[in-house]
């Protein structure tokens, strides 16, 4: 499997984090079905432009020249900032993580070898494929996004004249450097560096062949760049090199794409401190996993913090359920079904990785837990094993999930406190004032004030 990953210009928000979490989603359950999966997952640390269509300054490059820094500090700042936050929303790492850069000598070499058939044409030292040719050798450019011809136009400056490109459609295979472009290597036709789409065409067909499984990204990379990398691919190696194209629809934030350029995004780390203007409070990171999974990764989500809310509800009480399986009396025999319930939950995965259903199957699931520790129903001890197993198979291993019952640390404070004002009562009743007071006075020291009323004892932390 080969996902498009992340341009590290800028820190991930959170749509990235959607679309990552969805594939992180499709290597586990392969995993889980038994395949060996090698994942390839990559950075691209040169070549995306600033407007997806070949122009404009690369957007690494813009931002080392604004900062006053290297292009390779800002790949290496926001390179860490991805994995840090990968980890934190407890990802699988890649079985490979290629770069863009540490492929230029490999790119330099497709290049050569689509203008060997024909495909490609110099202008000026910047080299374009030829998509109109394309076509004409009998292919189809716009198979994946069911773009016309004339509809897949690449270049807005084309518009007016000022292109190098013979036709609009066509794109950027290598672009001749200007004297402002920090990011530059050798090459046959010039200073320069590879065009966006060519990495990904070179990097999957360099670990996993010229025809492979599954190749995912976000729905917006479905044109051009998922339609160039076809028809690159496709040129060298003559036939179409991907079984399956799985893409991720995009997260909203007030009903619009989340997105760097238009300011409209939430940073994964504001959710896990609160630090956002538009959350109530701060969210655990298997909340949020939770809260993507409940939604189909071909459909659009919508992010609020009320969904949010809604979602840490069903979060908690599938984990509270998990929690007490172990608490289970079992009996002879089970008056629950558990393989067929059990065969559901595949069923749903099979199906295009359907997780809002599958996520249902597993509320029934703590439906039927809680009849079962009111022993309203009976369970076996080898149905209890095989529930108890498939359940965290699901919930763990594939949704990725941890299990943070009180994981929130204000949530766990409010507890040890409500604990303490417990044990203080209880001193009280036994007109223990010194232990009552002591518990009082320490807390108050600790900045946490206990207030006795007539409705029991409240607590305010300063
Ligand atoms: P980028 O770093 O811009 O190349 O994006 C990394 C990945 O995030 C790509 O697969 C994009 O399609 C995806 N992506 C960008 N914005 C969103 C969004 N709002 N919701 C879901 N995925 C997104
Ligand atoms: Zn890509």
């Amino acid at each position: 499997m080969y996902v498009c990953g992340p341009t590290v210009y800028s820190n991930v928000h959170l749509g990235n984090v959607r679309t990552f979490m969805s594939f992180d989603m499709v290597f586990r359950y392969l995993q889980h079905l038994g395949y060996k999966v090698r994942y390839v997952r990559n950075i691209t640390d040169a070549g995306h432009l600033e407007n997806d269509a070949d122009e404009g300054e690369d957007r690494i490059s813009k931002k080392a020249r604004i900062e006053e820094i290297e292009p390779m500090e800002v790949v290496q700042r926001y390179t860490v900032d991805f994995h840090e936050t990968l980890e934190k929303y407890n990802f699988l790492p890649p079985s490979i993580e290629p770069t863009a850069t540490g492929h230029i000598v490999e790119q330099i070499e497709m290049i050569k070898e689509i203008m060997e058939k024909g495909l490609a044409y110099e202008v000026n030292g910047s080299v374009y494929f030829d998509v109109l040719k394309y076509n004409e050798d009998g292919h189809n450019y716009g198979i994946l996004s069911g773009r016309k011809m004339e509809d897949a136009i690449h270049n807005t400056r084309a518009l007016d004249g000022q292109s190098d490109k013979k036709n609009p459609q066509d794109f950027a295979l290598w672009k001749k450097a200007d004297e402002r472009h920090i990011m530059r290597w050798p090459s046959p036709w010039s200073d320069g560096f590879p065009g966006w789409h060519l990495e990904c065409s070179v990097m999957s067909t360099k670990y996993l062949g010229e025809q492979f499984d599954i190749h995912g990204g976000g729905m917006d990379l479905k044109f051009p760049h998922h339609e160039c990398e076809i028809a690159q691919s496709q040129t060298c190696s003559g036939h179409k090199p991907v079984n399956y194209w799985m893409h991720a629809n995009m997260l909203l934030l007030n009903s619009q794409k989340m997105a760097k350029s238009t300011g409209n995004f939430v940073l994964p780390n504001e959710i896990l401190t609160g630090e956002n203007n538009i959350l109530s409070k701060a969210f655990a990171p298997s909340v949020v996993r939770f809260f993507n999974m409940q939604a189909h990764y071909r459909s659009i989500l919508d992010f609020s913090s009320d969904a949010l809310e809604a979602s840490e509800k069903g979060y908690f009480k599938l984990m509270d359920a998990v929690n007490s399986l172990q608490n289970i009396q079992t009996s002879k025999t089970s008056s629950v079904d558990i393989s067929s319930w059990k065969q559901q939950c595949y069923d749903a995965m099979n199906d295009d990785f359907n997780t809002p259903i599958l996520i249902a199957h597993l509320f029934e699931a703590v439906k039927i837990i809680n009849q079962l520790k009111e022993q309203k129903g009976k369970i076996s001890v080898d149905d209890l094993a095989e529930f108890a197993k498939t359940i965290n198979a699901f919930v763990f291993d594939i949704l990725g999930l941890t299990n943070e019952t009180k994981q929130n640390s204000s949530d766990k404070i409010d507890g040890v406190v409500e604990l303490l004002i417990k044990l203080r009562k209880e001193a009280r009743d036994n007109k223990d004032w010194a232990l009552s007071d002591q518990i009082r006075d320490e807390l108050l020291a600790l900045g946490i004030q206990l207030k006795d009323g007539r409705e029991g004892t409240t607590f305010s932390i300063n």
